[in-house]
């Protein structure tokens, strides 16, 4: 066995979260694409059969009261929160990531005052996952807004009287660098403009703070570190100051302050309720309730470590197994300005990702030279970590 395997095997047997792998269905497969789509919880085959057999098959109509079913949005809601550093009563899950920033961000511009106070720009993040780019372009039009796209570290520089609101990624899809949430956050609110937040690359892999650093928006989704299933609901948090004032462009009925009221004008509920805009997605929403159950015992804390500690063994098992030059790394290497994935710009990367998952090692590509791999701290260990890097070495030859 070779150094580094033997040191894989130590630090596995040392790893205080080795034992909530067996939360998961897993094979042999070196799952490192959990930042794309999180593995199945164990728990979720089971309650996806009763909610559809008993719950619907059986109650019927009953359960949207004898089974929480109104509710599972702001319930749900509620299990999200502590892994974002958020206190109860902020959050709902419901719509994707896209239609969140949506609201998000007009309700943000609004929140604002919007260009009759003066402040008609909104400020996107260049490199940003395209949904985010997209939507931002389309809120900034419809509230009469210039949209800004720069760089996360440019932002300070455009930040103005003129600004209403900013949208930034905490982890950067692509290279996996983590953006400095505390620090920028507080840049915008010293312009006066609101701050959102999009979480998908960092909620369940590092402690994000919501509360504790004033973030005013943030929405996020729940099928990557989160675990959800394919297209789980994603959510929307607004901070509690915010609430009453917060005025959603998507006002639908599941938002009433009465819904049951059938009203023909519209009363916004109190509370983070007011981020609900139709019949929430039962089956994915009560999937998702299942899938949290993993994080029973578990800190961000002690993930945040891992995440860190499988990070740095994978660059350096890379270093040791791939010829110099055949890749370069993208990832920040100070721990600060990492997330939980390594990108490595790599020729033919496509090509190479597809002999890697032949190999029985899951990454994924990134257009147009980025070999992306992530690690989930629930499920990974140092040994798949050692292993991932001898093969793509191999396949590197
Ligand atoms: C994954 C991801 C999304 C996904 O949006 P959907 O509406 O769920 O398709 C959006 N933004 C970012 C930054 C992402 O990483």
């Amino acid at each position: 066995m070779s150094e580094l395997a033997l040191r894989a095997e130590k630090l596995d047997s040392a790893d205080e979260l080795a034992g909530v792998r067996a939360r998961f269905v897993l094979d042999d497969v070196v799952y490192l694409d959990g930042n794309s789509l999180g593995a199945l919880p164990a728990a979720v085959p089971e309650r996806v059969e009763d909610v559809v057999r008993r719950q619907w098959g059986s109650l019927r109509i009953r359960s949207w009261g004898e089974s929480g079913w109104w509710t599972a949005p702001e319930r749900i809601g509620d299990l999200v929160a502590p892994l974002v550093g958020a206190a109860a009563g902020q959050i709902v899950v419901g719509d994707s990531t896209s239609v969140n920033v949506f609201k998000a961000l007009v309700g943000a511009v609004r929140l604002a005052g919007g260009p009759e106070s003066g402040r008609d720009e909104v400020v996107v993040d260049a490199t940003t996952f395209p949904t985010d780019g997209y939507i931002a372009e389309s809120a900034a039009r419809m509230t009469g807004c210039t949209l800004r796209a720069v760089t996360p570290a440019e932002v300070p520089d455009v930040l103005s009287e003129r600004t209403a609101a900013v949208l930034l990624n905490h982890v950067d899809y692509r290279t996996g660098r983590l953006h400095d949430l505390p620090g920028l956050t507080s840049a915008v609110h010293a312009a006066g403009a609101i701050a959102v937040w999009d979480l998908c690359h960092s909620a369940g892999a590092l402690p994000v703070g919501l509360d504790a650093h004033g973030v005013d928006l943030a929405v996020g989704c729940t099928y990557k570190y989160l675990n959800g299933g394919p297209g789980s609901p994603a959510y929307l948090y607004v901070r509690r100051e915010h609430q009453d004032r917060f005025d959603s462009p998507l006002p639908g009925w599941n938002s009433h302050a009465e819904p049951f009221g059938m009203r023909t004008s519209y009363a916004p509920a109190p509370g983070a309720l007011r981020g609900r805009v139709g019949t929430p997605d039962i089956l994915s929403m009560l999937a998702l309730e299942a899938a949290l159950e993993v994080w029973d015992g578990v800190s961000v804390e002690a993930v945040r470590a891992k995440s860190l500690a499988l990070t740095d063994f994978f660059l350096e098992c890379v270093s040791a197994y791939v010829d110099e030059g055949r890749v370069e790394c993208v990832t920040p290497r100070a721990h600060a300005e990492r997330g939980s994935q390594v990108a490595l710009r790599c020729e033919n990367a496509d090509d190479v990702m597809r002999r890697l998952i032949e190999r029985g090692v899951v990454g994924d590509f990134r257009h147009p030279d980025v070999l992306r791999f992530g690690f989930t701290p629930l499920y990974v260990g140092f040994a798949d970590v050692e292993r991932a890097a001898r093969i793509l070495g191999e396949t590197l030859i």
